[in-house]
């Protein structure tokens, strides 16, 4: 349709050399195009050009001193992409692949995502290209409160509330927090994935692999059939893989494969998880260890070959784009019948294209992997009333809230005359509420 033609050609202009925030975008607004139609009030408002541009990017120098004494910098960035429902929520990346392009793709997810999981919280991403591989803790620390340093005037609980995503883990939110609270002299709940000992929740840590595997529970129950005895196919070995891999096993499925940024694992009698976290959590090691310890696994250099392996269920896990188009026919000639997303953006269009002509049941990212930051918000709640769930009570949370929002994609879809098109209906639901609030707004 015309309007959204006219909003994507102005991105591509105003945003030039951008091709992730692109590609979310038009993949967004092109899917929106029965609901705009329906409300002629979006285009008169300029709506959708609101919505795709955020509110506010900033972007910072980070200059930090290694081990040998050296000057090294590296660039900040936080994009606040939209607030009408709630303060700014989303992770900060610390990866080299992290640019204005990457941030801006994520934003934009984050304020649909957001929006899916029925809680008052907006939209945002930040990071930096600062790479952890090599560095040690002293580096990573000093690194982490020069970023801070900067960040945290733009901040804070009800601004804008960071938490967690690639290389930013535990041990990195916790020098942030400390750094936040020695310049603001406020110990508030300004950060999400906190520690157990300073304001974090039960549960964060597993909860986008948990959630993950509750949806797809979920879509899974209303079909008639259960993961007891499934073949899983997880790549990743960070967070989201490995406990996306702990809840898969503990229903009763066989997840066979694994990979990192180097190759994959295939292990025809069931990963052996305690392995992997042993190799992947603390220490960070590569995962071809794994079959340099269990007996009768393979190791296999390279991730794409993870695809070819036969599974009912793929769960893409590590980073965006991964499976391509060549991969999704693997993935079908193997008889998947499910593919959930916990990393976002891992499925190219065309591989979606694939997937869903296939007839496999495909869960988008913004439902799917919205479990973590769900349980953010729950320890946000937390925070605010200075009390701690237990470990079931925000689990059963997080069970809930992951079976609403596929019930809301669904029923989305169905609405537009698109039955079982989840990625439609996860864009709709995820749209419809935050146009509302925009609207209600007035022209901010
Ligand atoms: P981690 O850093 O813990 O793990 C990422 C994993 O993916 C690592 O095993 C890494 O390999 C691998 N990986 C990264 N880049 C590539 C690549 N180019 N090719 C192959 N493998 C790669 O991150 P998370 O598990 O936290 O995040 C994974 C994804 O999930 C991201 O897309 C993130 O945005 C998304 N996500 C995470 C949430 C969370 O709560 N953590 C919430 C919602 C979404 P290696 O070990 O070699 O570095």
């Amino acid at each position: 349709m015309q309007y959204i033609q006219a909003v994507l050609a102005d991105l591509k202009q105003n945003h030039p050399n951008e091709p992730e925030f692109h590609q979310a975008a038009e993949e967004i607004l092109l899917s929106l195009a029965p609901v705009v139609m329906q409300h002629p009030e979006y285009e008169a408002a300029a709506l959708l050009e609101r919505f795709v541009e955020p509110e506010r990017v900033v972007m910072f120098r980070v200059p930090w001193v290694d081990d040998a004494g050296k000057v090294r910098v590296n660039r900040g960035y936080r994009v606040q992409f939209n607030s009408a429902i709630g303060p700014y929520k989303g992770g900060l990346r610390f990866h080299p692949s992290v640019n204005l392009s990457v941030l801006k793709f994520l934003g934009l997810e984050q304020v649909l995502k957001n929006s899916l999981t029925g809680l008052p919280i907006g939209g945002g991403k930040g990071g930096s290209d600062f790479d952890l591989k090599g560095k040690s803790d002293g580096e990573v620390m000093r690194f982490c409160q020069s970023f801070m340093t900067e960040l945290f005037r733009h901040i804070g609980q009800d601004t804008d509330v960071p938490a967690g995503d690639i290389g930013v883990g535990g041990r990195e939110i916790g020098y942030l927090f400390g750094q936040y609270k020695r310049l603001q002299n406020e110990h508030t709940g300004v950060l999400t994935g906190r520690g157990l000992s300073y304001g974090g929740s039960l549960v964060r840590t597993e909860a986008t692999g948990y959630g993950l595997i509750y949806i797809l529970e979920e879509a899974m129950r209303r079909r008639g059939e259960g993961l007891q005895g499934k073949r899983v196919v997880i790549s990743g070995a960070g967070n989201v893989a490995i406990y996306a891999c702990e809840k898969a096993q503990a229903l009763g499925a066989k997840v066979v494969a694994m990979y990192d940024s180097d190759g994959f694992i295939y292990d025809k009698e069931g990963i052996r998880l305690e392995v992997v976290k042993e190799i992947k959590e603390g220490r960070r090691g590569r995962i071809k260890e794994y079959a340099e310890r269990v007996a009768g696994a393979e190791y296999h250099t390279g991730c794409r070959g993870i695809w070819g392996i036969p599974c009912d269920v793929a769960l893409p896990c590590a980073t965006q784009n991964e499976l391509d188009e060549a991969s999704a026919k693997l993935l079908v000639q193997g008889g998947v019948k499910y593919v959930a997303e916990g990393a976002n953006m891992p499925t190219t269009p065309k591989a979606i294209e694939v997937l869903q002509g296939s007839g496999v049941v495909f869960l988008p990212a913004k439902a799917a992997n919205a479990g973590g930051v769900a349980t953010s918000a729950l320890e946000m709640a937390q925070s605010g009333m200075r009390l701690y769930w237990s470990f079931e009570e925000v689990d059963a949370r997080l069970k809930k809230i992951m079976a609403e929002i596929y019930r809301n994609i669904e029923d989305a879809a169905s609405r537009y005359g698109k039955a079982g098109d989840l990625a439609l209906g996860a864009n709709i639901a995820g749209f419809e509420k935050v146009a509302s609030a925009m609207l209600a707004q007035g022209i901010v």
